[in-house]
This record gives C-alpha cells, sequence and structure tokens, in this order.
C-alpha cells in the first residue's frame, strides 16, 4: 500500500536515477549506527551507507553538537575572508596527508573535481604551458555530474541525453583485472594499462595534457581494484610528460579502504586530491580540493589573472568544518582506519568463502569496507549476468532488511556488480547478518 507521504512524495520530489516506483520508495525517518528505520517503522541495515558516504555511522550526537556549538558562534563566512574551523581543519587534514598541501574548499565532491581541473589548466598556464588543456580519465570511472566532472566521467549512459560534453575530456580503459588477468611478467610501466594512457599522450602531443584524474579503486564503475603498482606508473608517466596527478578520494578518501586515503595504498603522492563524502561523514555537505605546495605557488604571481578565479558561496561552512574536525577526531578515536582494514579483510575472505563457488559468482574483490560481488551468466565466458537477475538479488536482500547496492556500466550491460560499503563501525554481529542475507539472496535467487 501506498501511504500518505509516498503519495506526496510522487507528487513534489524528482529523485532522478531510476523510474519512479512509489511502492519501492523508503522513505526514512530515523537512523543509529548502520541502522536505517523508515515511516512504517521498517529496519534496514544500510551496508551502503547512503551513497558510500556515513562512514562514522548515523545518529551521532556529538556530530550534530560540533554543528549546534559552531553555529551558534559564528554560523557563516565567507572564505574570501577565513575563520578559525577552515583554518583547522586545514591543518588537520594536511596532517593526515603528511603535509604539504594547501586546502580548498567547496560543497561537493563533484564541485571538487571541477576545481580540481580549473587548478590543473591555469597552473600550466602559470608556468607558461598555455597549450596544456587536456585531462585524461578512465572508461568506468564517476567524477560527478557537472559538466566538467561528467565529461570526465567515462561511463557513456550517464553523459547520454546530455551531450555534447564539455571538450578536452579523454577516456582510457582502467585495469580490470577479472577480466584481463594480470600478465606477470609485465609490471608497473609495461602493464597495458598504463601504456595506454603513456599512448594518448603521446598521440595527443604531451605538450596539450593538463592532468590525468583517477580514483585509486574504480568505486561506481564496480569497484575494480588496480594492480599494485598501477597508480604508482601512472604517476611516473605522469611527472615525465609534465602533467598533474589529479587523484579523486571523494569515496576511496576517510577509512573507506582501510586507510585515511585510498591512494595510501599504493604509495604516491599526488598533485591534487579531491575529497568529499566521508569528510563529514555526510552530516553536512563539504568537499576539499587539496594541492600540492609547489603547484599552489604558480598562482603567486602579481598580475590580476595570476590567482584562483574561483569563488562559492557555502564552500568550509564553518559548521561544517567543525563538524568535519569533530568526525577525523571520531575516526581516530575509534581506530576505524585500521578497524575498516580488519574487518573489511574478513568479510572479504568470508564471502569469497562462500560465494565464490556459486556458478553465478565470477568474483569477490576489495579492500577495506569496500567490497565487489561481480555476478556472470557464465564463469567461463564471464558474460555479465542479465541486469533483472542482479535486481532480484538486491530486492530480496531489502526485503530481508539489508540495503546494498549496484554498480558497474550498464551501456555494455555490466550493470552487474553487488556492492557493499557499510559504516565502518558496523559490528560482528552485523556482519554476520550481512553476509548470510547476501549469501541467502544469491542462493535463493539464482
Ligand atoms: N567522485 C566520485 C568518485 C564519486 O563517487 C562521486 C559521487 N558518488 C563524485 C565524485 C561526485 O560527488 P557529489 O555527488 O558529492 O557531487
Amino acid at each position: 500500500m501506498t501511504s500518505m507521504n509516498q503519495k506526496k512524495d510522487e507528487a513534489y520530489v524528482w529523485h532522478g536515477m531510476k523510474p519512479y516506483n512509489p511502492e519501492s520508495t523508503l522513505i526514512a525517518k530515523e537512523a543509529k549506527g548502520v541502522w536505517v528505520t523508515d515511516e512504517e517503522g521498517n529496519r534496514f541495515l544500510d551496508a551502503m551507507s547512503g551513497l558510500w558516504c556515513v562512514n562514522v555511522g548515523y545518529g551521532r550526537e556529538e556530530l550534530a553538537e560540533a554543528a549546534y556549538e559552531q553555529m551558534k558562534q559564528l554560523a557563516y563566512f565567507p572564505l574570501t575572508h577565513s575563520h578559525g574551523p577552515a583554518i583547522e581543519l586545514a591543518e588537520k587534514l594536511n596532517e593526515l596527508l603528511g603535509g604539504d598541501y594547501v586546502i580548498f574548499y567547496s560543497n561537493s565532491g563533484s564541485e571538487a573535481n571541477e576545481a580540481a581541473f580549473k587548478m590543473a589548466r591555469q597552473y600550466h598556464q602559470q608556468k607558461g604551458e598555455t597549450n596544456r588543456y587536456k585531462i585524461i580519465s578512465r572508461y568506468r570511472s564517476y567524477h560527478g555530474n557537472t559538466m566538467g566532472a561528467l565529461a570526465a566521467t567515462g561511463q557513456a549512459q550517464r553523459k547520454y541525453k546530455y551531450e555534447p560534453m564539455t571538450t578536452g575530456f579523454l577516456h582510457v580503459a582502467p585495469p580490470d583485472t577479472y577480466r584481463s588477468p594480470v600478465v606477470p611478467t609485465k609490471t608497473g610501466r609495461e602493464r597495458e594499462e598504463v601504456k595506454a594512457i603513456e599512448q594518448m599522450m603521446v598521440w595527443e602531443l604531451a605538450e596539450t595534457v593538463a592532468a590525468v584524474i583517477m580514483e585509486p579503486i574504480i568505486t561506481g564503475g564496480g569497484i575494480l581494484l588496480p594492480p599494485e603498482d598501477y597508480l604508482k606508473s601512472v604517476h611516473e608517466v605522469c611527472q615525465e610528460k609534465g602533467a598533474l596527478l589529479i587523484v579523486d578520494e571523494v569515496i576511496c578518501g576517510f577509512g573507506r579502504t582501510g586507510e585515511p586515503f585510498g591512494f595510501m595504498n599504493y604509495g604516491v603522492k599526488p598533485d591534487i586530491i579531491t575529497m568529499a563524502k566521508g569528510i563529514t561523514s555526510a552530516y553536512l555537505p563539504l568537499s576539499v580540493t587539496a594541492v600540492k605546495k609547489e603547484v599552489y605557488e604558480a598562482f603567486k604571481g602579481s598580475d590580476e589573472y595570476d590567482y584562483f578565479r574561483h569563488v562559492n558561496t557555502f564552500g568550509g561552512n564553518p559548521a561544517a568544518c567543525a563538524l568535519a574536525l569533530k568526525n577525523l577526531e571520531i575516526m581516530e578515536k575509534e581506530g576505524l582506519y585500521t578497524r575498516a582494514k580488519a574487518v573489511g579483510a574478513k568479510m572479504l575472505d568470508e564471502l569469497i568463502k562462500q560465494l565464490l563457488p556459486h556458478p553465478n559468482v565470477g568474483d569477490v574483490r576489495g579492500k577495506g569496507l569496500l567490497i565487489g560481488i561481480e555476478l556472470v551468466n557464465d564463469k567461463e565466458t564471464k558474460d555479465p549476468l542479465n541486469v533483472q537477475l542482479v535486481n532480484n538479488v538486491i530486492a530480496s536482500c531489502k526485503e530481508k532488511g539489508v540495503i546494498i547496492g549496484k554498480n558497474g556500466a550498464t551501456v555494455a550491460g555490466f550493470n552487474n556488480v553487488l556492492t557493499i560499503a557499510p559504516p565502518l563501525i558496523i559490528n560482528e554481529e552485523e556482519i554476520k547478518l550481512l553476509i548470510e542475507t547476501i549469501v541467502e539472496s544469491v542462493n535463493v535467487n539464482l
């Protein structure tokens, strides 16, 4: 039965992303820990942390208090000036990043990436390399919904009907170690996926390339973990060809992969790092573009066009910054980075043990509390499982009170990866329930 609020929701709220179905729309009322309760009192274990973002879990009063106290003292002041919480958070982030970065604030992951693209282009202009404007990214990646971030996105289904895109964005294939298993004799710069980037720079003329952007692990495109030395090799290519490396930490940041930032798994220090979501555990909007000091230095000329001509009204809101500081304090105090690593590894092992023998489970992979289960019609051909069957598994989990995600790339039928990214505080009992529910739903439906 459709409730009154579901009817009003259908009448007044435009949700996007899928055809609207009032019957299946969960109208959330309250949430605590990993549990979300809807208006009818049904409880769901949110194994996607909303949109991969409620890292410290729901209902943390200390986060609400941090925002409340800050709002009473100073609710707003623009960062054309400055304020204490923005300064303190910038210092804290620097500590997490190992120093050497300046922090630019915005409100969403898309905006953080837009700022990064503008910085990269202007940086080269500042250095006198006025032809460098192209940005290279990967197919299957998602970098945001605004026109530049969408142009960088490598998922055609999200661009269809909104084209033409902003020009100057190029795409290469990402590593997919399940479909193109790592060739042990080819390492580092010899890897096909690294050579593809180098080749693109050659064919496009390296002098026209401003930056390469990538997530450490592709998330929305289906949890694609790169070979261990991939990111480092890409960085080497960038350095050799004079392009900046932008790492998108919007999902991978703040403990999701078992490290403060995803790139820390792969031994690089990117030129620009974008962050959002987990920085406030999504309690308030806030995003960051962190920039290496040597890049920032190029913007210090005396000409009126030397500075970064980019401003946003809400970026670095004092309450959001104060809340982010409290959020980072919680993560440290509760050891959530190391916890995500240990708990995630155990969960991955268990899922591999219980699910991989199933004829429709092609691969189970992940890092920290970021796990993907790739469903296939046939293990030999690796033909992606029909999306209706994938949806049935997800619906069956929801019926049993567990929310999981589905990601991939619909254009080529690759919308076949079940995704799990629970709050980092998920406990043993909840993990057990989560695993049991997924295993049962796969076994019943496939
Ligand atoms: N980058 C990545 C990797 C993302 O997953 C997302 C959002 N899912 C974005 C950027 C855009 O973030 P937002 O939705 O906050 O604009």
